[in-house]
C-alpha cells in the first residue's frame, strides 16, 4: 500500500504526544482520524489541521465501542499525568481496559496494525536498573497510581490475547517521560512545574528530598520511535525514551541555575508510591529500528521553555 493512501487513527490525537503524531503522519501525505474526548487534549493543539483534506476530527470517548475503516491505529489515548489519571482513578482504568479493548476489537473487525501507547509505569518501583522489556516489574497492584499502573499493564495483556487468538498486529510502546512543546502547564509533572515556576520566579518544588532519578525524551525523539516501531516487525513490548537519567535536584538545579531570577528549591513530602529510579534500557530499539533520542536535554528544555514562555505571556 502507497503510504498516502494510508489511513491512520490517532485515540488521544489532541493531547500532548498526539497532536505531534498528527503533524508527523500528515506531514508525510497520510490520512489521519484524530479521536478525542478532549479530557487533556485541547483543539489547540490540532486546531491547524482543521479543514485539511487529510485531517478529521471525531469527539468520542474510546470506553465506548466505535466503527471507523482505517488501516492503523495508534492508541494513545489516556491521560498520562498523575493529577490527571488520580482524578478520576476509575475512569482511568475503564480507558484503559474498556479503550484497548474497544480498539483491539476495531483493529481486529477492519484488519488494522495496531500500536499501544504503553508505560514505563508498568515496572512500577523497579528492582532492576536501567529497565529491560523482559523485566516483569513491582508495581502495587492497591496504590493510588494503580488505576495507570495495573491499567497500562492489562492492556498490554490484551494485545497479546488478541494477536495469540485473533492474529491481530500489535506493537506495543513502553514510553517514558517524554516533554516539549504543548505538555500543559497545569499537569503537575516536573518540566511543566518547574519551568512554569521558574518563567513566573516561584519557588521551585521537589517532592521528597529530589534523590529520585527520571530519564526525559524529547517529543521529536519519542515521535520518531513511535513512527519506526509501527512500521517496523517487531511487535514489542519495546521500551522508547532517553537513558540519559538524572536526579530530580540535579533537574531543579539546573533550571535555577540557568535562570535569570533568583530562585530557591522547596522541599515538599514526598509523593505516594513515586518510583525512585528510573531509565530505559533502549538496547532494543537501537538493535530492532536503529533508534536512539538525538536531542539534548538542554536543548529540548530550551523549546519547551521557550513555548511556555509564550503561552505564560498570552495568558
Ligand atoms: P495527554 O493527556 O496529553 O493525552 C491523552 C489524550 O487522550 C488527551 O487528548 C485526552 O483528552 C485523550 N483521552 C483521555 N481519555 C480519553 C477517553 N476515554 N476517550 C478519548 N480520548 C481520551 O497525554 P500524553 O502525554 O499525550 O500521553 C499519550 C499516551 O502516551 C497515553 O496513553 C500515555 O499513557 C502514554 N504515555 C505518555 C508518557 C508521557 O511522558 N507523556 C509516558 C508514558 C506513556
Ligand atoms: N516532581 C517534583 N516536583 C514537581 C513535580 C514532580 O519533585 O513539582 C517529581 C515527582 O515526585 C517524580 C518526578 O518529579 O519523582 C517526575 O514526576 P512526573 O509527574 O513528571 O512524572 P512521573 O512521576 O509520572 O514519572
Amino acid at each position: 500500500m502507497s503510504k498516502s493512501s494510508l489511513r491512520n487513527l490517532i485515540t488521544g490525537g489532541a493531547g500532548f504526544l498526539g497532536s505531534h503524531l498528527v503533524d508527523r503522519l500528515i506531514k508525510s501525505g497520510e490520512k489521519v482520524i484524530c479521536l478525542d474526548n478532549f479530557f487533556t487534549g485541547s483543539k489547540k493543539n490540532i486546531d491547524h489541521w482543521i479543514g485539511h483534506p487529510s485531517f478529521e476530527l471525531i469527539i468520542h470517548d474510546v470506553t465506548q465501542p466505535i466503527k471507523l475503516d482505517v488501516d492503523r491505529i495508534w492508541h494513545l489515548a489516556c491521560p498520562a499525568s498523575p493529577i490527571h489519571y488520580q482524578f478520576n482513578p476509575i475512569k482511568t482504568a475503564k480507558t484503559s481496559f474498556l479503550g484497548t479493548y474497544n480498539m483491539l476489537g476495531l483493529a481486529r473487525r477492519v484488519g488494522a496494525r495496531i500500536l499501544f501507547a504503553s508505560t514505563s509505569e508498568v515496572y512500577g518501583d523497579p528492582i532492576t536498573h536501567p529497565q529491560t522489556e523482559d523485566y516483569s516489574g513491582n508495581v502495587n497492584p492497591t496504590g493510588i497510581r494503580s488505576c495507570y499502573n495495573e491499567g497500562k499493564r492489562v492492556a498490554e495483556s490484551l494485545c497479546y490475547d488478541y494477536m495469540r487468538m485473533h492474529k491481530t498486529q500489535i506493537r506495543i510502546a513502553r514510553i517514558f517521560n517524554t516533554y516539549g512543546p504543548r505538555m500543559l502547564l497545569n499537569d503537575g509533572r516536573l518540566i511543566s512545574n518547574l519551568l512554569t515556576q521558574s518563567i513566573n520566579g516561584k519557588d521551585l518544588t521537589i517532592y521528597g528530598n529530589g534523590k529520585q532519578t527520571r530519564s526525559f525524551c524529547f517529543v521529536d525523539d519519542l515521535i520518531d520511535g513511535l513512527v519506526l516501531l509501527m512500521n517496523s516487525n517487531n511487535k514489542g513490548p519495546m521500551n522508547l525514551g532517553n537513558p540519559e537519567e538524572l536526579s530530580i535536584l540535579e533537574i531543579a538545579k539546573f533550571i535555577r541555575d540557568q535562570s535569570e531570577k533568583e530562585l530557591n528549591l522547596k522541599f515538599l513530602s514526598e509523593l505516594e508510591d513515586d518510583p525512585s529510579r528510573r531509565k530505559p534500557s533502549i538496547d532494543l530499539a537501537r538493535k530492532e529500528l536503529n533508534w536512539k533520542p538525538k536531542i539534548l536535554f538542554n536543548e529540548g528544555l530550551e523549546i519547551t521553555r521557550e513555548y511556555f514562555q509564550k503561552i505564560l505571556s498570552v495568558e
